[in-house]
């Protein structure tokens, strides 16, 4: 990561709760570039159903982002392409 902002957070929030494993939501993603760890926020949104109508319960989804919501910086450096 381009900055240590979650890391930085993470710290508060454990210190904040008193709970040592406190954290951000968050998925591994593996690809040839390596496995990394990229934080996620959980989107709530109602499935639609072949009929057009929506299920009544609610269906979850986890979205990534590409840049710090602290500080504004690019999560992630661009890799070069190699061919
Ligand atoms: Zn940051």
């Amino acid at each position: 990561m381009a900055c240590d902002c979650y890391n930085r957070v993470k710290d508060l929030i454990r210190e904040k709760t008193g709970d040592p494993k406190a954290s951000f939501n968050g998925m591994v993603v593996i690809d040839k570039n390596g496995a990394r760890w990229i934080p996620t926020i959980e989107i709530f949104y109602h499935k639609k159903k072949k009929d057009g109508t929506f299920n009544k319960n609610l269906s979850k989804m986890d979205l990534s982002y590409e840049y710090c919501p602290f500080c504004g910086k690019k999560l992630e450096e661009d890799y070069e392409e190699e061919d």
